[in-house]
């Protein structure tokens, strides 16, 4: 990657988005030394303006910022880095030093917990207990709640049509996770569709 870092005096501004979420989580600066060790270990360190020295963020909190794509603007003067965080980004707690609702994009949040569910199958859970009873019965849930959602449609209430149609997005991303796809993977093939 080919940083112009002369342009703006040695710094460029970074972006730090969630991979997951796509929620804007902070806002920081890099020299080159700081890209390099960001780029070495793979968890974020920026050039504080304030305490005028390499930053990692987390180096006291545990907060660490785990790099996981990285993107150049246009014009080389800015970076985008989507990282998976620790724990609250922002020193006050919040998950984002930009205080917004983190429910935004709450599909890719629910994918996220049914994955832990996943990877910690010990544990008792909804999810767990679907899984335990394999593919055909995952499978078989969202073909009911398909047709519960169509059912639905057809009725007079707006309430269960909300909740059936509940019930189909989270037993399919169940589904995706059994398949071992993600809403990345759909949202790729739908957006190859559009460009068509
Ligand atoms: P940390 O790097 O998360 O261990 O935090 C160390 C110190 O950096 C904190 O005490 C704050 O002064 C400052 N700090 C932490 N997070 C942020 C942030 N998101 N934006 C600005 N300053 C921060
Ligand atoms: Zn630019
Ligand atoms: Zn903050
Ligand atoms: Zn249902």
């Amino acid at each position: 990657m080919n940083i112009d870092f002369d342009k703006s005096n040695g710094l460029v501004p970074v972006v730090i988005q969630d991979v997951q979420t796509l929620e804007v989580l902070m806002l920081g600066y890099m020299n080159e030394e700081a890209w390099t060790k960001t780029q070495q270990e793979g968890i974020v360190t920026f050039f504080s303006r304030t305490k005028n020295r390499l930053w990692t963020k987390g180096e006291s909190s545990g907060n660490y910022l785990h790099v996981k794509e990285t993107y150049l603007d246009c014009d080389n003067d800015t970076l985008l880095i989507k990282v998976t965080p620790v724990g609250p980004t922002c020193h006050t707690g919040n998950r984002s030093c930009f205080d917004t609702p983190y429910n935004q994009n709450f599909f890719f949040q629910l994918q996220n917990i049914i994955a832990d569910r996943y990877a910690n199958p010990s544990e008792a859970s909804y999810v767990n207990s679907l899984r335990q009873k394999g593919i055909n019965k995952i499978a078989q849930k969202v073909g009911e709640e398909g047709v519960e959602t169509v059912i639905a449609a057809l009725a007079e209430t707006d309430f269960d049509f909300v909740n059936e149609s509940s019930d189909l997005i989270f037993h399919l991303l169940v589904l995706l996770q059994e398949k071992g796809k993600t809403l990345e993977d759909i949202a790729l093939n739908l957006e190859s569709r559009h460009k068509k």
